[in-house]
């Protein structure tokens, strides 16, 4: 049984045969998709954020969270697993780093470090950003990455600037 952490993110509403899916459904939403896999156990989630954008051009600001879950899936059949989530709530990958229905990204998969074309592992940008750190220290404060770096001293280093904990 493995021990991961994902990043979830949202800043687009979807339209579901004439329903608006806003940002903190959309999460909801991909919370429940993640629950119901029988390989994997959603542990903890955290509160939802709502963050600033970071990507190109006008962007609505997102709301965020992060959650721990174990899981006997492969770091790449979890890759697999979340993007189809992020394919079933119309995810739509244009613009990098553009606006988007849902985001979920692996931040960390046990200790593993790893990286080829699909998986880079521990996230590569998670280091630096406070949308991710704020709510994966508020689950797991004692949390390090393999390189030793803990993951509350690396958002003591981060920019709080406009996250603000819904
Ligand atoms: P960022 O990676 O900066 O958060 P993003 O989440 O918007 O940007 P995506 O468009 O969601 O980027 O993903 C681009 C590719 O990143 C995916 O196709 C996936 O194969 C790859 N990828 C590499 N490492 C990871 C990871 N740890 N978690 C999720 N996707 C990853
Ligand atoms: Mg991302
Ligand atoms: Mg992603």
């Amino acid at each position: 049984m493995a021990l991961a952490y994902i990043g979830l993110g949202s800043n687009l509403s979807d339209n579901v045969d004439g329903h608006i899916v806003a940002p903190q459904a959309q999460l909801n939403k991909a919370l429940n998709s993640l629950s119901s896999h029988r390989q994997i156990n959603l542990v903890t989630v955290s509160s939802f954020y709502q963050t600033p954008p970071i990507g190109p051009g006008e962007q609505a600001d997102y709301i965020n969270a992060a959650a721990k879950l174990e899981t006997q899936l492969t770091p790449l059949q979890l890759l697999d697993y979340l993007q189809s989530i992020e394919q079933q709530q119309g995810r739509v990958r244009n613009i990098r780093w553009g606006a988007r229905t849902l985001d979920l990204d692996i931040l960390l998969y046990n200790q593993l470090v790893q990286d080829c074309d699909r998986l880079t592992l521990p996230h590569p940008r998670m280091r630096e950003r406070g949308f991710v750190l704020a709510p994966l220290t508020e689950i797991e404060p004692q949390l390090s990455l393999p390189n030793g770096e803990n993951i509350a001293a690396l958002l003591a280093n981060c920019s709080m600037q406009g996250i603000v904990k819904l």
